[in-house]
Order: structure tokens, then C-alpha cells, then sequence
């Protein structure tokens, strides 16, 4: 059984902090992951990494609907990547020179959204649940939540790639969120 894990909201350090590679994939990590999607679905995420739910493992879990992984003429993007996607240790070793700029909300940030650019296309590589190395190209949709759930693993957030003006736009939203996460 898959304990219940509330989800961590900006303000609180976790956020911040640099997740730990896991050495193997055991049976607990594969039942945080399945904890972690449970948490996500329910809170109608797309995706969600170990630090927002309190833990340092380097791990992230991505569910993304099909019909977001289609292009112009309604083509799949990613035809053979199959959702959900549970990623242990990821990182990031190649990105394209074409990028995208689209909005991203965080289940981290209740109510704020921001355009954020990325790379349009990455290769990842990763732990898989089971214990094999893997390499995955994503593009799209699928390759910005990659994108946003290894941030979290480095303790960076969506909204350290806002732009200038829209940082001083959600400023005091930011610190009222951070304030209430602290108990202040
Ligand atoms: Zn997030």
C-alpha cells in the first residue's frame, strides 16, 4: 500500500536542495514512486519530483495526457514513449538549439503560472524502475515537464526562468505563498 504524501509548497527549504542519486532502486523507492503518482493524479499534476513531497532521493514521475504530445497536425510527437514515466537519477546530456517558450504552472505554486523557455528537444538518461540504465529523447510537451521535474532534482524552480518583468509581477504573490508554507 502507497502511504498518502502531502505535497511540499513553495517556501519551504526542501524546494531548494540538491537531491541525492539513489545507489539502486529498491523495492521502498519503486513504493515512493507509486506514492508520488498517486499524489500527482490527485492533485491533477503532470508531474512531480521527490523534493515536493519532502524527500531527497533523485527521483521524478511524469504523466502528461496524449493529447498533449501532438503537433500542428495532430501528429504524436513521441509515439513510442509511454506515460507514465518513473526516473530514477535523471539527467539531461543533450539539448537543442531550438526552443520554446509556453506556459508552466507547478503543483508547488497553487495559482501561478509563467512562460518559461526551454530546449525544445532533450536526451535524458536514467535509472529505471527496473535497475537499467536508459536513454529517452523527448520533444515537446513531454521534454518540458523532463525539463521542469530535473530542475526540481537541482533545486531549481519554474520561476527562477521567469523573465525579468514577470518576476516583480508575482513578487508578493510569491512571498504570501512562501509566508503561509512557512507558518508566518
Ligand atoms: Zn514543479
Amino acid at each position: 500500500m502507497a502511504e498518502k504524501l502531502p505535497i511540499v509548497k513553495y517556501g519551504a527549504d526542501v524546494l531548494r536542495e540538491k537531491a541525492e542519486p539513489v545507489a539502486e532502486v529498491t523495492e521502498e523507492l519503486r513504493d515512493l514512486a507509486e506514492a508520488m503518482l498517486e499524489a500527482m493524479h490527485k492533485a491533477e499534476g503532470v508531474g512531480l519530483a521527490a523534493e515536493q513531497v519532502g524527500r531527497k532521493e533523485a527521483v521524478c514521475v511524469i504523466d502528461v495526457p496524449e493529447e498533449y504530445d501532438r503537433d500542428k497536425e495532430d501528429l504524436r510527437l513521441n509515439p513510442e514513449v509511454e506515460m507514465p514515466l518513473v526516473l530514477f537519477n535523471p539527467v539531461i546530456v543533450r539539448v537543442s538549439k531550438e526552443s520554446e517558450s509556453l506556459s508552466e504552472g507547478c503543483l508547488s505554486f497553487p495559482d501561478i503560472t509563467g512562460a518559461v523557455r526551454r530546449p525544445k528537444t532533450v536526451d535524458i538518461e536514467y535509472l529505471g524502475v527496473d535497475n537499467r540504465k536508459k536513454t529517452l529523447t523527448l520533444t515537446g510537451f513531454y521534454a518540458r515537464a523532463a525539463q521542469h521535474e530535473i530542475d526540481h532534482l537541482n533545486g531549481v524552480l519554474f520561476i527562477d526562468h521567469f523573465s525579468h518583468v514577470k518576476k516583480i509581477a508575482v513578487k508578493n504573490k510569491l512571498k504570501r505563498l512562501a509566508d503561509k508554507t512557512r507558518g508566518a
